[in-house]
């Protein structure tokens, strides 16, 4: 089933936006302007608990929703940039039903960092368009308020792991954590936040810093390996030709991981690639030394994909090898691959078509 919903806006500020403020800086700002504390944090407060966005101390700008699509209970959804253009450029974002401790229902939301994504992996969908634009902290951060304030879902967890590279634009994602931890704005606990990177390792170590800071301890971050050797992640993912696992290896070791926290490793099963019981144990063996849990996330053909979906039988011998090998593993559903929502699947095939050749597409 799906809906369109293009009456919905989302606000985007011309100015120093509040969607890319902390309340800390948005009360200086305001102060500058003359207005008292008491009343910029309570309009601070209003914004993000209440969807509220009246006061007109900043110019707000529309971010309109683009489309809304829904299947079963994930609900995929874009925002409009910069109106005007023959091909609209469009952040996307989903929403994602789990499951949470003790049987309780959450939502987790999926945020793009990028529109587009410049790093090339083999088996991506948003690989295709090449990398358009880096998104603004505010523009990431509109994300979480249309999934609140647009569409009317509490959101629990929040990922990093839908368009984009997010240590391709470390500092606005960072900027976009602080807003999104902000007791006085979404309040979102840094342990419910994932970033999730294909291994850029001066962005892990970026990363390092602020996870030191107090209030960002609990800060998750999320590897996709994908391949138990070079030779194989060369070819799925051309940063390993930079980056390779021995030097992945080291940065993650080198990742703080505070009390009972461990590093989420994600391994995409791709039939006949990376899906053998050898490479299982190999993997297994690399990962030896990190504190991790592996998730094994069964392939979702992209669009024109020479792959197919590995059988159940395969995505379970895979897991199963690796839970006897002593590694903690789970396996990831695929919620949302009809409305193409799926790991590695968001981008939209309007913008691809219309791509320029020469577009930046692989580091
Ligand atoms: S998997 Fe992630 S990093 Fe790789 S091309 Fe896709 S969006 Fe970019």
């Amino acid at each position: 089933m799906s809906s369109k919903a293009p009456e919905s806006t989302c606000p985007e500020s011309r100015g120093p936006s509040i969607l890319g403020l902390t309340s800390e800086a948005f009360v200086n700002h305001s102060t500058d302007l003359g207005i008292p504390t008491i009343d910029s944090l309570a309009a601070y407060r209003a914004f993000y608990r209440e969807g509220r966005r009246e006061g007109g101390w900043f110019a707000l700008e529309d971010m309109p929703m683009g489309t809304r699509e829904v299947e079963g209970e994930t609900i995929k959804f874009t925002l409009r940039l910069g109106a005007g253009r023959e091909v609209p450029h469009e952040t996307e974002s989903v929403m994602i039903p789990m499951q949470g401790r003790g049987g309780r229902r959450t939502r987790t939301l999926c945020v793009s960092s990028q529109i587009g994504c410049a790093m090339g992996c083999d088996f991506c969908e948003t690989a295709q368009m090449g990398l358009i634009r880096n998104l603004s902290a505010a523009q990431i951060v509109a994300q979480w308020f249309a999934a609140r304030h647009v569409v009317g879902e509490e959101i629990n967890n929040i990922v990093f792991m839908g368009m984009g590279e997010p240590m391709d634009n470390i500092e606005e994602v960072i900027a976009a954590i602080r807003v999104l931890t902000d007791h006085n704005g979404p309040s979102i606990p840094s342990s419910k936040i994932t970033i999730s990177t294909v291994g850029r390792i001066d962005g892990i170590r970026r990363l390092s810093e602020l996870v030191a800071e107090d209030g960002f301890h609990r800060l998750n971050l999320a590897v996709s390996v994908n391949a138990p050797d070079d030779e194989v992640r060369n070819e799925l993912m051309p940063i390993n030709r930079a980056m390779n696992l021995e030097a992945l290896q080291d940065a993650l070791l080198e990742f703080p991981l505070r009390g009972g926290s461990a590093l989420l490793i994600e391994y995409v099963l791709i039939p006949g690639v990376n899906d053998s019981l050898d490479q299982c144990d190999r993997l297994c063996r690399w990962l030896e030394p990190l504190r991790c849990s592996l998730n094994v996330i069964p392939y979702n053909p992209r669009r024109e994909s020479p792959w197919s979906a590995p059988t159940e039988t395969s995505v379970d011998a895979f897991v199963g090898r690796a839970t006897a090998n002593g590694q903690f593993t789970k396996r990831r559903g695929t919620k949302g691959r009809d409305v193409m929502a799926a790991c590695g699947q968001l981008g939209n095939p309007e913008i691809r078509r219309q791509r320029r050749p020469g577009r930046k597409t692989a580091s």
